[in-house]
């Protein structure tokens, strides 16, 4: 038998590289890059290797299972959906509908049949209960374009491939290839624009990988980049303005002005520990560049002031005339377009509230940094059953350690999902769907955040065989269930299921590719993409750069664009008053914790592949030597760090990459609890970064969690317990 070659996206993390797999008699024989892929050409990262390994994986399930006092206990699917429903539906009768909550996990946005059916299930639920991996993440920027632009996945994209300037703030993407942003080999596309004597500049508490790529790298004190753009603004709008169209598209100059009259470098110097006279020179150099983009990630907005970063971030692109042109910030119109489906909703705010805390919803989810405290808190409504889909909150939330002990609480729990994890450990029932090369794949999320228009679709590569059960036919499966349950008739045979049934997601994704901007549908460009079309192009098609969009795709009323959203700038006196009142001297005196990236990290689900956990340790404290001599912390000796609601014991390593009073974690670590079944990753277990992160501590307008700077006390851990 010789090996075949097969074409298809990695949709292990947002960068969609074209990979070219060969397989034989049933297992991957070698994965590359396919170097005709017209957004990656031909790039691939070392994770892309993992596609192998989680498909191979021992420990991965392929059967559902059910807790018993005597261990994991496998079932046939009918009797597990049975069983999952039955359970569910008996908390929502006892105790109302929404004492049974939801949380999707990261890899459900790399799913496409958990994108196109995940939300039947959950409307069955009928839970106001609904979290997700988004309020530990882009939260903030998904609520600054609602306010903006009226459309929480109208996110602005840096047409890196063009731009003469890139400012990152709190990003890595030479790590990370990209995050909502679609930039596969970003390292490549960093050198590229200097290359053509473009500039980059890394504004970042620690010296990433990006930043030594850079032009010009500034440390900044973590949780501090909100003031620091107040004052850029500050400069670039005491000169003339280049709006251009912009101009006539924009509501509110006058209030985004007086919003930052007061912000002089000068002020926001001192908290930000960057000079005044550096600040004005970041300022005049990216709005005197031919072409400039603005871009704020991870680090922008998993803080205190993540929706008012983002918020910033778009207007200094706006206000500097970047906003939707060549080389700025763009927004993608893919084949397949989220925007422009009405099933997609445009976003809410504060529709309900969270019960205990009094968080608002967003998108009809609330914060998941409430989750524990709505289980374990007493009192009407308390939640008390869970289905988790692809998630892993133990290990990627706030205060972990309380999450893990509100999950055991719980009176029922099911998870879809391949493994016994640090959460999926708590469930009654696990029901695993098949492994990434077992399902097909068009990305339905990530092309709407690519810096190229491009569309690809790829078949199963492997047959999953016969006793599997897609993601999406489990959820189908258990949303019969429920309504059946819940009414008190067989749905089975009604319009609504037969009909979802025999679409599938492959037809579902035909009738979005044919109505879309490239469909066969509707008017010029007529490629007249179908699902078709696409299968037969086996790397994909190249749809072209990036290209103007706006007043069209704008959803407020007027087709407007709003610079100064009123509670974004009420919010400003909670920023000033942090740094400039009582706030000041709690965190400016103490170590901040920040998180930390890696090309072979990605969450915590990807521990447990052997070729990405080989070589030195990565779960390491990184500590400034300054702060290492005043602390007596040696590189390779353990250190305690403990925070408000917890502590760890790591390994340090001692580098001048990071700032002085800063430390650094990864995330994603923490295996070694009893009962996860992961072998690879319990060798490598690392500590939690999420046990000293704060559920208290949260962007107060998005209710995201706040995981960078933390403030925490380091010393050196005791001999005597080593
Ligand atoms: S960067 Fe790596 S993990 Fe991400 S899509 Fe590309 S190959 Fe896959």
């Amino acid at each position: 038998m010789t090996a075949e070659a097969h074409f298809r996206a990695c949709n292990l993390c947002e960068a969609m590289c074209g990979l070219r797999i060969e397989a034989e008699g049933g297992r991957v024989t070698s994965i590359r890059g396919d170097d005709e892929d017209p957004l990656s050409r031909g790039y691939l990262c070392p994770k892309a290797f993992a596609l192998k390994d989680l498909h191979e994986d021992p420990d991965r399930l392929r059967h559902p299972v059910r807790r018993t006092k005597s261990g994991w206990e496998r079932l046939a699917w009918d009797d597990a959906l049975d069983f999952a429903s039955r359970g569910l539906v008996d908390v929502q009768k006892a105790h109302g509908n929404d004492a049974v909550g939801v949380y999707l996990g990261n890899p459900n946005v790399h799913n496409t049949g958990s994108m196109l059916f995940a939300p039947t299930f959950i409307r069955t639920l009928r839970t106001k209960n609904r979290f997700s991996a988004t309020s530990v993440d882009q939260l903030p920027h998904m609520l600054a374009a609602y306010w903006m632009f009226g459309h929480q996945f109208l996110l602005p994209v840096p047409d890196v491939d063009r731009t003469q300037h890139f400012l990152i703030f709190g990003a890595n993407p030479v790590a990370s290839n990209g995050s909502l942003m679609t930039a596969p080999g970003m390292r490549h596309r960093i050198d590229a624009i200097r290359a053509r004597g473009g500039r980059v500049v890394v504004v970042d508490p620690r010296r990433t990988e990006t930043a030594e790529r850079a032009d010009e790298h500034v440390f900044v004190r973590p949780g501090t980049d909100a003031l620091l753009l107040l004052a850029m603004l500050h400069v670039v709008l005491q000169g003339e303005l280049a709006l251009g169209r912009l101009g006539e598209l924009t509501d509110g100059l006058d209030a985004l002005r007086d919003a930052v009259r007061e912000a002089t470098p000068a002020r926001v110097a001192g908290p930000t520990g960057v000079p005044a006279e550096t600040i004005t020179r970041l300022a005049n150099d990216f709005a005197s560049a031919p072409s400039a983009v603005c871009y704020g990630r991870v680090g922008t907005s998993t803080q205190l002031f993540g929706t008012l970063c983002q918020w910033l971030v778009n207007a200094l692109n706006i206000v500097t005339g970047n906003l939707d042109r060549e080389g700025g910030a763009m927004f993608p119109k893919p084949a397949l377009d989220p925007v422009a489906l009405k099933q997609v909703g445009k976003g809410s705010y504060g529709r309900w509230k969270s019960r205990v805390r009094g968080l608002p919803e967003f998108g009809g989810e609330l914060p998941v940094a409430v989750l524990a405290e709505e289980i374990l808190t007493e009192g009407e409504g308390r939640l008390r059953g869970m289905v988790t889909l692809a998630g892993n909150p133990v290990l990627s939330t706030p205060n972990g350690a309380q999450v893990d002990r509100a999950l055991a609480s719980l009176d029922f729990m099911v998870s879809i999902d391949p493994y016994i994890n640090e959460t999926t450990r708590h469930a009654n029932l696990i029901l695993p769907p098949p492994s990434p090369l077992e399902r097909p794949h068009y990305d339905v999320v990530f092309h709407l955040l690519a810096v190229h228009e491009t569309a690809r679709f790829a078949p199963a590569l492997f047959d999953p065989g016969p006793d599997a059960r897609h993601d999406w036919q489990i959820l189908l499966g258990l949303a019969r269930r429920i309504d059946t349950l819940k009414l008190g008739r067989d749905v089975r045979r009604t319009l609504k299921y037969r009909a979802l049934e025999r679409l599938g997601p492959e037809r579902v994704l035909d009738v979005g590719l044919r109505l879309g901007r490239f469909g066969a549908r509707l008017r010029p460009p007529r490629v007249g993409l179908t699902l078709a079309k696409l299968r037969a192009a086996v790397h994909g098609v190249d749809l072209g750069p990036l290209t103007p969009s706006l007043p069209e795709r704008l959803f407020r009323r007027g087709k407007t664009i709003d610079l100064a959203p009123p509670l974004l700038v009420a919010d400003l006196a909670r920023l000033w008053s942090t740094f400039e009142g009582d706030g000041t001297a709690s965190t400016r005196d103490r170590l901040v914790l920040i998180g930390r990236r890696h090309l072979r990290d990605n969450n915590s689900w990807m521990h447990n592949v052997p070729q990405l956990m080989r070589g030195t340790p990565r779960c390491t404290l990184f500590v400034h030597p300054e702060d290492a001599a005043r602390l007596g912390l040696a590189g390779g000796a353990e250190a305690i760090v403990r925070s408000r609601v917890g502590e760890v014991r790591v390994p340090v390593t001692v580098t001048d990459e990071i700032m002085r009073g800063v430390v650094s974690l990864p995330h994603g670590y923490g295996h070694r609890r009893p009962g996860v079944k992961l072998a690879v990753a319990t060798e490598h277990p690392g500590v939690s970064v999420n046990d000293l992160t704060d559920d208290q501590m949260l962007d107060t307008l998005s209710g995201n969690a706040a995981f960078s700077g933390v403030p925490v006390d380091v010393c050196a851990a005791p001999r005597d317990a080593e």
